[in-house]
């Protein structure tokens, strides 16, 4: 069913890079003798899925949404590929991104953009635009993302899908292209807060291969999903109403807070001060990381090469000059400078002081609050092309989500409702470390 709605839609959509018909109907086989037999591997075996280009899957092309690693066929699965493959879910294929995963809309894919279910002239968010428009079209039950800056979250606000960016180690990041390593972190996509709970069950567990994964049992996340919210405090951060907001995303978001209310929460008004610096401080760290991370692609190892290059310099300088795109280009340049003897103590060890600050915001708004809620993006989904022009209206729709990956902390976006023109708008929510159990449960009693 799944893969004629592909036929049917995607056409249109243009989620998928690349469908794998025959594993994932092989898989659908095994998962079917499997329930027959009384035996199933997991909750979801059988669940067809989908998986943003950005997690290496053995023997399946891999591009991360970039010309330069356009051919390269990876030796092994990540370690969340694995696990999605053992618990039985058929993989139907690999979605389209921003490439390297830098980018807000999917017009940075060296692919061509994804076009929003909902309105196919509008984007559907990004990066994991591609995660987020499959399970809004029904092309999936659910997808795989990753989140640096809110990469899960905004598209999930922008196709009223459900997004999860987990606490920072809750999933592991090994055999997942790398962009800033100190904030990238894998989450499940779903049309359901029950459905985003299942996949992130079988995801959360330690694995030795990362050595930044949690060394934390994983609570059961379906058990208290319908606990609740009477007796919570959640918090409404000052910083995440302020101008530049879509009026009637303030409106819904207004709405939902109110209905939270009525549910038995207590709404608290909290103060994250330092939000105005989250930006400009995650752009400085987020290049810094990429610029270390992309030094890899040098037409050596990976992908593509320059072959009429002579000599090893130009073989270098010629394929990264034809393999990136210019968003990549821009910031490998910027994090290059940041990082660059003279300049490292100014800006980089700045931004590390004052992600310090942002991190010691959000501790104490926890010392007050079970939870915070704000909009995850600032207006709904934009036209194609709006904004390629100006990157820094790109980076601006970031303003919400990123702080909470400075942070490390969990962060969750659900459906909230729509615009007039029938545009979906998202409530995101987020929490302590490793309160994931919780958000879910919040998120569902508003669902
Ligand atoms: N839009 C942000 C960026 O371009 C976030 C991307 C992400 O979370 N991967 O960096």
């Amino acid at each position: 069913a799944c893969l004629t709605r592909i036929a049917q839609v995607d056409g249109q959509v243009k989620a998928f890079l690349r469908l794998d018909e025959k594993g994932a109907l092989a898989a659908a086989e095994a998962s079917d003798a499997r329930r027959k037999a009384g035996n199933p591997a997991s909750a979801l075996d059988g669940v067809p899925i989908g998986l943003k280009d950005i997690f290496l899957t053995e023997g399946g092309e891999t591009t991360c949404g970039s010309r330069i690693l356009q051919g390269f066929v990876p030796p092994y699965d990540a370690t969340v590929v694995r696990l999605l493959r053992e618990a039985g879910l058929p993989i139907v294929g690999k979605l389209n991104m921003d490439e390297f995963a830098m980018g807000s809309s999917t017009e940075g894919s060296a692919f061509g953009p994804t076009h929003n279910p909902w309105d196919l002239e509008r984007t559907p968010g990004g990066s994991s635009g591609g995660s987020a428009a499959a399970v809004a079209a029904c092309e999936v039950f659910g997808a795989l993302g990753t989140d640096t800056g809110g990469s899960i979250r905004q598209p999930a606000a922008l196709t009223n899908t459900v997004g999860l960016k987990p606490t920072y180690g809750r999933v592991s990041r090994y055999g997942v292209i790398a962009y800033a390593s100190s904030l990238d972190q894998v989450g499940p996509m779903a049309r359901t807060v029950a459905d985003t709970a299942a996949l992130l069950q079988l995801l959360a567990r330690h694995d030795p291969l990362d050595s930044t994964s949690a060394k934390l049992e994983a609570p059961d996340y379906r058990e208290d999903l319908e606990g609740g919210v009477r007796g919570l405090r959640l918090g409404v951060p000052r910083e995440y109403f302020t101008g530049g907001m879509d009026p009637e995303v303030e409106q819904a978001v207004r709405e939902a807070l109110k209905a939270y209310e009525h549910m038995g929460a207590t709404l608290v008004d909290v103060s994250l001060p330092h939000t105005k610096y989250a930006l400009a401080t995650y752009y400085l760290l987020a290049t810094a990381e990429a610029s270390s991370n992309l030094a890899r692609y040098d037409g050596i190892r990976f992908g593509l090469r320059a072959k009429d290059a002579k000599g090893l310099r130009e073989l270098y300088g010629l394929t990264r000059e034809r393999g990136f795109g210019p968003e990549v280009k821009r910031r490998i340049m910027l994090g290059t400078y940041a990082l660059s003897a003279g300049y490292y103590d100014a800006y980089y060890l700045r931004a590390q002081k004052v992600r310090t600050l942002i991190r010691q915001d959000f501790a104490s708004a926890f010392e007050q609050v079970d939870a915070l809620v704000s909009p995850t993006s600032p207006v709904p989904a934009f036209k194609l092309g709006e904004k390629v022009a100006d990157p820094l209206s790109m980076y601006l729709m970031d303003v919400f989500t990123l702080p909470c990956n400075l942070a490390g902390l969990p962060g969750l976006s659900l459906p909230c409702g729509f615009t007039k023109s029938n545009l979906p708008i998202g409530l995101q929510i987020l929490g302590k470390p490793f309160d994931e159990a919780r958000l879910l449960r919040i998120a569902r009693a508003f669902e």
